[in-house]
């Protein structure tokens, strides 16, 4: 690979040659992918990408970890649509916000981009079988981009993982083990397996090109908004590589020239289970905490990737906020009525975090925002009924539906 150097371990420095199977550094610290930016400068411009055509994540092949020759992963992942959300912003007194949808990748998360990234080192390194372990979102993604390219997977999942998430395992066609414990357990599990059997390992905190596909996210946000560069940006965090991700993927544009500022970013993570955020608020070391939210994606008690996730906060001089599990639920119905945007709990924490930093007014009036939404609704529908209720149910009778109209206020026309 031209453009890269090497990887680097971000807690003890030490580099190594950036081989497809490269894993975390002998110390235990995870590697960071270090790029050659003068080279990849001599030839990328953003001029390059106003005439390209391909519309996903590969088309940031100068800025990705693969071998030229490297074939692209069959499913379509990235460049999911930036909206502009007027009605939203004033609802939230900001001046201007947009909503990138990420739920709209093949398997509809954001996960895609790492799994597309997976996939296509694990054809590099000649691999026939992937593995992960995952809250579900890692899991089906990998599943689906996997089946996609003729590879086989094994993934563990912790039991409470929804069950939309487990279809989507069952229909392509992984091996999937339901661990009964945490997601502590579900990832020492998979681990095991993997050092026994060999298999090409996804864990994102592992495997240091998985943020590499994720970052993408970023670099598909300042395109779509002309490299306008916004004043924030919002996102949810468990296992901390998709901050991380996001954040490495700005940092590359602005070496490259393309962008000249950096935005702050909002980490935001639930009540119940914030070990990242908890590390911010009180500049001390990150310790475990419990599991306790219905965002089943950022139910992280134990991080994989903290190191990566707490350096981009800091760096970004950026802002982290805790949402309940009512304020997520509240984020998935505005997200609904106000932009026809469905997403699963974790999908929309970084808007719920959005919403009440500006409540606490912590965001200026005259910001610009974009949130990330990480995931799609119909992953998990149980807790979106269970908030949102029930709808009118009747008979095919006019005039029991004018009386169910009265009964709840509507008044049609
Ligand atoms: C995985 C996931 C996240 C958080 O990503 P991390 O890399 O674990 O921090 C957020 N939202 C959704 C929908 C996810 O699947
Ligand atoms: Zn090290």
């Amino acid at each position: 690979m031209r453009n890269v150097i090497c990887g680097r371990c971000v807690r003890c420095g030490r580099e190594y040659p950036a081989v497809p199977n490269l894993t975390n550094c002998e110390c235990g610290g995870i590697l960071d992918i270090i790029y050659d930016y003068d080279e990849i400068r001599s030839h990328f411009s953003k001029e390059t990408l106003r005439t390209r055509e391909n519309r996903s994540m590969w088309r940031y092949r100068e800025l990705l970890p693969v071998e030229p020759e490297t074939p692209e992963p069959p499913l379509r992942v990235g460049w999911s649509p930036l909206y502009r959300a007027d009605r939203l912003a004033r609802r939230l007194g900001i001046a201007r916000l947009w909503i990138k949808d990420d739920g709209l990748n093949p398997t509809a998360s954001l996960k895609d981009r790492a799994s597309s990234m997976a996939v296509a080192k694990a054809m590099e390194a000649g691999a026939k079988v992937i593995a992960c372990s995952s809250t579900g979102n890692a899991a089906s993604s990998l599943a689906g981009n996997a089946a996609a390219a003729g590879l086989r997977t094994y993934i563990f999942v912790p039991s409470r993982a929804p069950k939309g998430k487990v279809a989507q395992l069952m229909t392509f066609g992984a091996t999937v083990v339901s661990v009964q414990g945490s997601y502590e357990e579900t990832f020492d599990l998979s681990k095991q397996a993997i050092d026994r059997w060999g298999w090409y390992n996804r864990n994102a905190a592992i495997n240091p090109y998985l943020s590499e596909g994720k970052k993408t996210v970023g670099l598909e946000i300042m395109e779509q908004l002309n490299w306008q560069v916004p004043d924030y940006i919002a996102i949810s965090v468990g296992d901390g590589c998709t901050i991380a991700g996001l954040w490495k993927g700005l940092k590359d544009l602005y070496a490259i020239g393309f962008i000249d500022r950096l935005p702050h970013l909002i980490s935001a993570q639930a009540e119940g289970c914030h070990p990242i955020n908890r590390a911010i608020e009180t500049g001390t070391p990150w310790e475990p905490m419990e599991e306790n939210t219905l965002a089943d994606s950022i139910a992280v008690g134990v991080p994989r990737n903290a190191d990566k996730a707490l350096m981009a906060i800091r760096e970004s001089d950026g802002l982290v906020v805790n949402v309940s599990d009512e304020e997520i639920m509240a984020a998935q119905k505005l997200l609904g009525t106000d932009c026809g945007v469905f997403g699963e709990p974790a999908g929309v924490t970084g808007t719920a975090g959005l919403k009440k930093l500006c409540e606490q007014g912590r965001i200026p009036a005259d910001a610009a925002v974009v949130s990330v939404v990480t995931g799609n609704g119909l992953k998990d529908v149980a807790n979106a009924i269970r908030f949102c209720g029930e709808p009118i149910s009747i008979p095919s009778d006019m005039d029991r539906l004018l009386a169910a109209f009265a009964e709840r206020g509507v008044e049609p026309g």
